[in-house]
């Protein structure tokens, strides 16, 4: 960024958020599975945020669950974000490697008498639950070790770090999504910082991490709203201690439902990200634009270009309700984004996608049938499919609607095609079209009832690009080699 747009980036920063510091939004991915959609959103609006205000969007890896985090699913988390354009700024940063710090922080809290050792064990808590259960009480921390002192407890015996979090009151978020919420002290109990064998919780880590990476947004899905509640108290706490903890502004979005209305799973194609790109064959600015349209808003606009998204994002557009997961209405704008794509860019995204390695020359004709190729395809594969009669070898296979076509009187109407072909001039479309057409009015017919099994001569289907395209792209030689492998010879 030159500097004169990082200094209106500054001074929109202030104007639109009332704060002075820039914005620095995060995107916290547990890396225990891949991307999924509901994830790429979450990320995406962050970006927009922060570019919308000049600000910087982060990533940090919450790669704390040791037992579940995989490097093949950080792996894919870092893929599907650079596939999907989310580039954020600086290196990601990873939970686990701060452990130290956050423990750091808990002792400090600790020091300042903002949390307390609790040598609860495991029988003693479990008791006291049985208890609440049977008084049908909420399952809840009592604090029994909260105003006692480290003294009372067996020498050497193991504790955690509990916060002591305020007792009386309520907190209120103003979320920028969900409007005011309030929760009151008295429904949460003072939870564990750090675990008996040291290691930090993830409610702390969050906190420290936010912190430490100058978060001044936290935007994520609504599922962590309770969450929220949590980890304020931690902020305060640590304000108190040591100041410059600034309690971020919290927006929460809502999650992503199926078109049954049911919350997004495996069922309804909820997919990884990866499989958006490997499987469905969709181009990235399509499913980009997908997700900003899944629960934001700019009037009527349908495509939304990301320039023009990070001119217009906001949080005030973001839905309180859950938006739906709608597969059809992605790939229709797949095949808007398809027919704005480039041919040549085109031709190398479906060329992998051929059942061939191929060469040189044939991705060159590739690209150069995209034009006929492209209007109809909803996605690559039906692009890398549409283009397969470019390759086939003769004589083709025909499929069963093609043999059809071929019966009766196809074989001697191709015969005059052939002919009518073979004295054309030029192979350019018109001439083409206007030899076929004088076939067909000297037989009586239909230019269709030509047009279909020269479709089926040409490309073993019943289904292709125009027909005199196809002729155009097969060339001459090998157009006339294949209708004369379907006609009747002479
Ligand atoms: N790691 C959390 C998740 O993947 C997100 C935490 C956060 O955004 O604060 O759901």
């Amino acid at each position: 960024m030159d500097h004169q747009v990082w200094e209106h980036a500054r001074l929109s920063a202030t104007s639109d958020t009332g704060a002075a510091k820039p914005v620095v939004t995060r995107f916290a991915p547990s890396p225990t599975g891949f991307l999924h959609i509901g994830g790429a959103r979450t990320a995406l609006f962050n970006l927009l945020f922060a570019r919308h205000h000049g600000g910087k969007f982060l990533l940090r890896i919450e790669d704390t669950d040791r037992a579940r985090s995989t490097e093949p699913a950080i792996a894919a988390i870092l893929d599907g974000m650079r596939w999907l354009g989310l580039d954020w700024d600086g290196e990601e940063v990873y939970q686990f490697a701060r452990a130290a710090r956050h423990a750091e922080v808990a002792h400090q809290m600790l020091a300042a008498g903002h949390a307390y050792k609790c040598f609860a064990t495991a029988e003693d808590l479990e008791a006291m639950r049985a208890e609440q259960r049977a008084n049908k009480q909420p399952l809840r921390y009592d604090g029994r070790w909260r105003d006692r002192d480290a003294s009372e407890a067996p020498e050497g015996a193991p504790f955690v770090l509990r916060l002591k979090a305020p007792r009386e009151g309520s907190v209120t978020i103003e979320d920028k999504v969900q409007g005011s919420v309030t929760v009151n002290n008295s429904e949460l109990d003072d939870m564990v910082l750090l675990r008996s064998d040291g290691t930090p919780t993830y409610m702390l880590a969050v906190v420290v991490d936010d912190h430490d990476m100058g978060v001044t947004h936290v935007i994520r899905g609504d599922d962590h709203l309770n969450n929220a509640f949590r980890q304020l108290p931690i902020y305060r706490a640590m304000h108190a201690v040591e100041g410059g903890w600034e309690e971020p502004t919290y927006a929460h979005i809502p999650l992503i439902h199926g078109a049954d209305g049911a919350k997004l799973s495996k069922r309804h194609g909820a997919l990884g990200v990866d499989a958006y790109r490997d499987e469905l064959g969709l181009l990235p600015e399509a499913v980009s634009n997908y997700l900003l349209r899944l629960g934001w808003g700019h009037g009527d606009d349908e495509i939304i270009s990301r320039d023009q998204a990070i001119e217009w994002f906001d949080l005030a557009g973001v839905g309180k309700s859950p938006s739906r997961f709608d597969l059809k209405k992605l790939e229709n704008l797949n095949g808007h984004y398809i027919r704005a794509t480039d041919d040549a860019r085109l031709a190398d995204l479906v060329a992998p996608r051929l059942p061939f390695e191929a060469s040189e020359s044939q991705r060159a004709l590739l690209a150069q049938a995209m034009p006929a190729l492209k209007p109809r395809a909803a996605n690559l594969n039906e692009i890398a499919d549409g283009a397969m009669f470019l390759f086939r070898a003769r004589p083709l296979e025909l499929d069963e609607g093609a043999a059809a076509l071929l019966g009766g009187d196809a074989p001697a109407l191709l015969a005059q095609v052939y002919a009518a072909l073979d004295g054309a001039a030029t192979w350019d479309t018109e001439v083409l079209e206007a030899a076929v057409r004088t076939v067909a009015d000297d037989a009586g017919v239909k230019l269709g009832a030509v047009a279909q099994p020269l479709r089926a001569a040409l490309t073993g289907r019943r289904t292709s690009p125009g027909i005199f395209d196809v002729l155009a792209l097969l060339g001459r030689e090998e157009s006339l080699a294949r209708i004369a492998d379907q006609m009747t010879k002479a």
